[in-house]
């Protein structure tokens, strides 16, 4: 299951990419640039796990360009080891001051260079990992309270300087206590699964998201989305779990299992937080469970 790796070769000589490209291309995918717009380019678009960096180019030199990944957030964590001439220690010094892991000095030995990078591609891989597990709900695998709470804080700044709307639609399983009772609590697991799934791929948006956001509750996150918009994503949602056809024949409004929803909409104003975003929902959602459950409430 795991993909395969791929290196971002960065030098304005062709012959010192195809010779690191000839070293490389059984160990990774190989991607190729010859200047640092070029590298900057690729480097948020590909993503890739490993950039070898040369430092003297013309236009932007690899410190320069190591500089601007740094400072991009699809690039900033991507690992960078300088390839280049300059060796001196104070050129050496200078590559690790502007973030780089590791210094490579040319001409350089083959079998030193594949070494290093195996490693650093070996650390990227666990710090992936780590970073989806932190990220990622243990038992539906969608994603988790921390990275709901992570990217509505970033939407909701987004949303505020561009003054978008952005919805929010808390979701919570009806009758699920009586489920796990009747069905056992493994079938509920399971049904957390099939629910999870289920509204992700009900998503189509890239920036929409959704996450599990307690015990049988769910919320998703829609950046740029109006109430109107929002509430048709609700009922997408609805209608999707209701093709699950998921049996709770303890359930006294339907014969399958239902959620409630509430949905809330805000353009961001000038001192206001998500809290309040949040709060609404989830005063909704009270309401669409007082009100009999198996419906959606919104704020328009
Ligand atoms: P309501 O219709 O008002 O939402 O009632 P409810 O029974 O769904 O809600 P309540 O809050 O009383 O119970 C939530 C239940 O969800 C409690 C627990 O049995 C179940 N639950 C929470 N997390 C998990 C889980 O990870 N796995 C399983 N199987 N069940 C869970
Ligand atoms: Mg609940
Ligand atoms: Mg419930």
């Amino acid at each position: 299951m795991i993909k395969k790796q791929s290196v971002l070769i960065v030098d304005d000589t062709p012959p010192n990419i195809w010779v690191l490209k000839e070293a490389l291309k059984n160990d990774c995918d190989v991607l190729t640039a010859y200047s640092g717009r070029e590298a900057l380019d690729i480097a948020q678009s590909k993503q890739p796990d490993l950039i070898l960096l040369d430092v003297m180019m013309p236009e932007m030199d690899g410190y320069a360009v190591c500089v601007a990944l740094k400072s991009i957030q699809e690039s900033k964590s991507i690992p960078v080891i300088f390839v280049t001439a300059l060796g001196s220690e104070e050129d050496e010094a200078m590559g690790f001051e502007v973030g780089a892991v590791d210094y490579i000095t040319k001409p350089f030995n083959i079998s030193l260079v594949r070494a290093r990078v195996k490693t650093h591609l070996v650390l990227k891989q666990y710090r992936d990992e780590l970073e989806h597990q932190t990220m990622k709900d243990g038992l539906t695998g969608i994603n988790n309270r921390r990275c709901f709470d992570d990217v509505l804080a970033k939407e909701w700044s987004r949303m505020h300087r561009e003054q978008k709307p952005i919805s929010l639609i808390l979701m919570d399983i009806d009758f699920f206590k009586p489920f796990n009772d009747k069905y056992g609590h493994l079938p509920g697991d399971d049904c957390l699964r099939k629910i999870a799934r289920c509204l992700e791929e009900s998503l189509h948006r890239p920036s929409d998201m959704v996450a599990r956001y307690g015990g049988e509750e769910f919320a998703c996150i829609l950046p740029n989305t109006s109430a109107e918009g929002a509430y048709s994503v609700a009922r997408t949602f609805q209608q999707a779990v209701a093709n699950l056809n998921i049996a709770n024949e303890k359930s006294t409004v339907c014969k399958c299992v239902t959620l409630s929803m509430g949905v809330s909409t805000t353009t961001p104003s000038d001192g206001e937080t998500f809290t309040t975003l949040v709060k609404r929902a989830d005063d909704l959602l009270y309401e669409a469970k007082k009100e009999g459950r198996n419906r959606i409430k919104t704020s328009g």
